[in-house]
């Protein structure tokens, strides 16, 4: 009997689930995945096998049980049929803060469980759904095994000088410190690399993970060294409507003299800034790059000019730079935002190819460039399986 792991990935409105086989030795293979959608409102269920094609769909009754509880009872009741011969095994669930505590995926437990809602004002806007989700399993199948994995553990393997801000040390030791986040997909590239290419594995690379939330993890031989994202999802890079890096000197400007409380202060860096903000029209890519608009044209712009700046700091904390990978959905699609960067990051010694860049090629550099560039899918629910395989092996 082949055992199944179930992937979750817990939103506030939605929980998107993957179902992968596990066979003894072999990477867990996608069998199945969908999603939850309107989990608050009017839930709807969609599930389409490893090649796309629908396999169900449906609106689901959220009279008796509403959010994550309703949807997560009618997933596994749906699974349990849809699996016929095969064991669910575990759920993997991806939870954004793992803190300081949890640098690599764990069971969850009681005690677990306690510690990771610790954590919730780290993260506020992720945290609560993560969790929630986990509850609503454990409440349906509490003999379920589950196991978390953490958006912040790859890197807790940063130097200390890259985790710190420059506050009062009862601050830092408070946690007020950088954290990082994206670290199941950095975690996934870093896991590809090996079989890519050798040296992009064993030196200096730097990931961007360009996707609605963005962020660039330098890698020194498939380590975290520094990353763009810090305390939060919102340093770095500007996003789809997250500011990115500001002056904190703009916040306390608009505290004082815009009228502006906490709760506005995140809307507007979390919900209305980024590319929609800059552009007025759209948070995605796809519709900037269609667009006229000179402001749109200008949120392209800003997100090419940021990438290139980030680059640099990054291979300064590298000292160097030997490949450059792009992934998530603008990195894997957007061949002219891929180009725009790397021509710009000549000077860091990679030589594009353009019409491998254009068509679509994994390799997008020359032969012989100095510095190597790379188009890698991520796969950060492949990650989540693989980490709870191997936490049931452990707990074997
Ligand atoms: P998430 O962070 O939600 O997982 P994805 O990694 O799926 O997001 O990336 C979504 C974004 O990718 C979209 O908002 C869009 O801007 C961008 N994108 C997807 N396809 C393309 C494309 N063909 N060209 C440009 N951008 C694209």
């Amino acid at each position: 009997m082949t055992d199944a792991i179930l992937v979750l990935n817990a939103g506030s409105s939605s929980l998107k689930f993957s179902v992968f086989l596990d066979r003894a030795g072999a990477t867990p293979q996608l069998a199945l995945r969908g999603q939850i959608e309107g989990i608050l409102t009017k839930p709807s269920f969609v599930a389409c096998d490893a090649s796309g094609a629908t396999l169900a769909e449906s609106d689901l009754d959220a009279a008796n049980q509403p959010g994550h509880q309703g949807a997560a009872g009618f997933l596994l009741d749906w699974l349990e049929q849809r699996l016929g011969g095969q064991r669910l095994a575990a759920a993997g669930h991806r939870v954004v803060h793992g803190g300081f505590e949890f640098s690599a995926p764990v069971r969850v437990s009681a005690a677990v469980l306690a510690a990771l809602e610790r954590l919730v004002p780290l993260a506020p806007l992720h945290q609560p759904h993560n969790l929630a989700a986990i509850r609503a399993v454990a409440a349906r199948a509490p003999e379920l095994a589950q196991v978390a994995c953490f958006d912040t553990a790859f890197h807790t393997a940063q130097p200390p000088l890259a985790q710190a801000y420059a506050l009062p040390r009862r601050l830092t030791e408070a946690g007020i410190r950088r954290y990082g986040f994206h670290g199941l997909s950095f975690e996934y590239i870093a896991h590809m690399l090996p079989s890519i290419d050798m040296r992009a594995a064993s030196g200096r690379t730097v990931v961007a993970h360009l996707g609605n939330g963005a962020s660039m993890c330098a890698l020194l031989a498939g380590k975290s060294a520094a990353s763009t994202m810090g305390f939060t999802a919102l340093d770095g890079l500007p996003m789809g409507t997250r500011c990115g890096a500001i002056d904190p000197g703009v916040l306390l400007h608009l505290l004082d003299h815009h009228g502006m409380d906490a709760r506005g202060l995140e809307k507007l860096l979390y919900h209305e800034s980024g590319l929609l903000g800059v552009s007025g029209i759209s948070s995605d890519v796809r519709a900037l790059l269609a667009s006229r608009d000179a402001h749109a044209a200008e949120a392209v712009d800003l997100l090419v000019y940021r990438i290139v700046r980030e680059l640099g700091s990054l291979a300064a904390a590298l000292g160097g730079l030997d490949a450059l990978v792009f992934t998530a959905g603008i990195g894997e699609n957007a061949p002219l935002i891929r180009a725009r960067v790397c021509r710009a990051a000549a000077w860091l010694g990679i030589e594009l190819d353009e019409s491998a860049n254009a068509g679509g090629g994994r390799c997008i550099s020359r032969a012989g460039s100095p510095a190597s560039a790379w188009v890698l899918p991520t796969n950060e629910e492949q990650m989540i399986a693989m980490h709870t395989r191997a936490a049931l092996a452990v707990m074997a």
